[in-house]
């Protein structure tokens, strides 16, 4: 089966959180690891180095620093395409729009403030996975 990595962020985390995790076991996806985290400035700021020239990224940075977050790694068949689509488009007033059932539509407050993230492939699953769980083995 397919695995993906899934991030509760810290604004779904203070309200949202259980209700996230009881949708992600109803949809069929297996928690296979979990850790709960308060990412440092660095690894934030490596995580989404994509978006490095981009106008929010100091924004979003600061965002996904600011308390906790949950990392899960979904295994299921399809893994990465059906974590995103249950997650609906990064902004929640198009989600409202086409997706009003998925998730950030109905837990995210703005396209910043996203409540989530999922990986966009599985090239970029294995690494995100790798980056946020490959140091546990070796401690
Ligand atoms: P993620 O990578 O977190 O799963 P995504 O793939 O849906 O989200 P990306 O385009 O990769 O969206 O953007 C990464 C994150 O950056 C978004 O989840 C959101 O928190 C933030 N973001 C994206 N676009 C904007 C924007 N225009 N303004 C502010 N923040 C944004
Ligand atoms: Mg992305």
């Amino acid at each position: 089966k397919q695995q993906t990595l899934a991030i509760i962020k810290p604004d779904a985390m203070e309200e949202h959180r259980e209700e996230i995790l009881g949708e992600i076991r109803a949809g069929g996806f297996s928690i296979t690891q979990l850790k709960e985290m308060v990412l440092s400035r660095d690894l934030a700021e490596e995580f989404y180095s994509q978006h490095r020239d981009k106008p929010f990224y100091s924004q979003l940075v600061d965002f996904m620093c600011r308390g906790p977050c949950m990392m899960l790694v979904l295994t299921k068949e399809n893994a990465v395409e059906e974590w995103r689509s249950m997650m609906g488009p990064t902004d929640p007033k198009l989600a409202q729009k086409t997706a009003p059932g998925s998730l950030r539509a109905r837990f995210a407050s703005d396209i910043l403030h996203s409540a989530l993230h999922g990986s966009s492939s599985q090239q970029h699953a294995q690494e995100n996975i790798r980056f946020l769980f490959g140091d546990i083995t070796s401690e």
